[in-house]
């Protein structure tokens, strides 16, 4: 047994994204491993049983038709608090082929992090930067190089799949995010019982340490 038996063992993730990139159909690949072609506009919480590292937990995925304009204009905003406040993770996202949808997710980090905060003692939200449709590369308008430097910047995961041709890159996806969530639950549970003291002192550790070195 150790301190984490505790911890809620569910994670609710957020799919976001313009219309057509992609979401539902890269949510119903990792649900049921197929992908289906065409997919309703449905607004969906699905509730999944996984194993991952060998331990199970209840993922909750929000596949979500509302355009992601409401979220970085602040229009509709209890919608958008509503999605804030559920999720304990992101996968935001676009279309290899659309530029516009790769702007979109770029812009969705920024109001993620604006809106979660990086502050001390608090976790950061974990987000997976998602290009899809990668089996259309002769219709590529977004490199991959500007996916990894966005998730880069900006401290995300990042990824390129296929949730026409690939489940294993779906799978991938959230696998990492829960892994993520998991990582910054124990982090932030750790940080609430060490308290503010021990991050002080641990801190000034750092500090101290870095002053020897450039000695
Ligand atoms: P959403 O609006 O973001 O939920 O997008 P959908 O999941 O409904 O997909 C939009 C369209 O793109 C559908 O016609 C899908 O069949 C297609 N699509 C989704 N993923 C892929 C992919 O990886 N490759 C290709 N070629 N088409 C895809
Ligand atoms: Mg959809």
């Amino acid at each position: 047994m150790t301190g984490l038996s505790g911890l809620k063992m569910d994670a609710n993730i957020v799919v976001l994204g313009t219309d057509n990139v992609g979401k539902s159909a890269l949510t119903v690949r990792f649900l049921t491993r197929r992908f289906i072609g065409e997919y309703g506009d449905i607004e969906t919480i699905y509730s999944h049983s996984v194993s991952v590292d060998g331990r199970e937990l209840s993922l909750n995925i929000w596949d979500s038709p509302y355009s992601p304009q409401d979220i970085t204009s602040g229009g509709s905003a209890a919608m958008c608090e509503k999605r804030l406040q559920w999720a304990d993770g992101f996968v935001l996202v676009y279309s290899i082929c659309d530029r516009a949808s790769f702007n979109m997710v770029a812009r969705l980090v920024q109001s993620i992090k604006a809106a979660k905060g990086d502050f001390l003692g608090q976790e950061k939200m974990p987000i997976a930067i998602v290009g899809n449709k990668r089996d259309l590369h002769h219709r590529r308008t977004v490199m991959a190089e500007e996916g990894r430097l966005l998730a880069l910047a900006s401290d995300c995961q990042f990824y390129e799949v296929s949730a026409a041709e690939n489940y294993h890159g779906v799978l991938m996806v959230f696998h990492g995010l829960v892994g993520h969530v998991r990582e910054s639950r124990r982090r932030s549970a750790a940080v609430k019982k060490a308290g503010i003291k021990g991050i002080v002192k641990s801190m000034s550790a750092v500090f101290a340490r870095r002053r020897t070195d450039s000695l």
